[in-house]
């Protein structure tokens, strides 16, 4: 069965493939031939999550699925949440999110964090299904690893005792919020369509 993601995030979609691509087509927007951006309006992952898994099934009527995602920081908050791409303001991408989170921490002691993540599965009878998952952690003093996306580098995984920076990618997908969503999400799938 074909299933289209709705991100134009090439890591998200490499990373949904690597976990879901033996049962599923990943196939990504630009390759379904549609080329248009959601406008991210909701105040939560779940919200986000199911406004870019509608939009893009509202364009092809074929089973679409939407990862939103993040990360939640305990000492600011749980920022920077569902603002995680967009930390940085203007301008704003990976180095320089990672930059004011650097900025954002120092002199904190208190450092433990997660990133979560929200699954929204609309199959091709528009039934929704939801998958959530997290993985907890510390945010590091200066960047560990050249692996992974966003804030990879900067966040020592309790499970893996090492950062998502220096972890391979089967060690990342083994304990990762969004696999841990991905697994919630085809659990739910199963008993539903069993
Ligand atoms: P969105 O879900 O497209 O709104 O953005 C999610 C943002 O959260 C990404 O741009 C990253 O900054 C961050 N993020 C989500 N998942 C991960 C991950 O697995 N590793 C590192 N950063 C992540």
């Amino acid at each position: 069965m074909k299933l289209i993601v709705a991100s134009s995030n090439k890591n998200k979609i490499k990373e949904i493939r690597e976990i879901l691509g033996d049962r599923y087509e990943i196939v990504s927007m630009a390759d379904a031939g549609m080329d248009f951006d959601v406008e991210e309006t909701g105040e939560t992952f779940e919200e986000n999550s199911y406004l870019k898994a509608k939009a893009v099934f509202n364009r092809c009527r074929m089973p679409s699925v939407a990862d939103d995602s993040g990360l939640e920081v305990d000492a600011l908050g749980g920022a920077p949440g569902v603002y995680s791409a967009r930390y940085s303001g203007e301008g704003h991408n990976d180095a320089k999110n990672r930059k004011k989170l650097l900025a954002d921490m120092q002199g904190v002691k208190d450092r433990k964090a997660r990133f979560k993540s929200v699954i929204t599965l609309i199959d091709e009878n528009g039934e929704v299904f939801i998958g959530f998952g997290s993985t907890e952690g510390e945010i590091l003093f200066e960047e560990k690893g050249e692996n992974g996306f966003g804030y990879d580098c900067l966040f020592f995984s309790y499970d893996l005792k090492k950062s998502f920076g220096e972890a391979s990618p089967e060690e990342k997908n083994e304990v990762s919020h969004r696999s841990r969503a991905l697994a919630d999400l085809t659990k739910k799938l199963w008993y539903y369509k069993k």
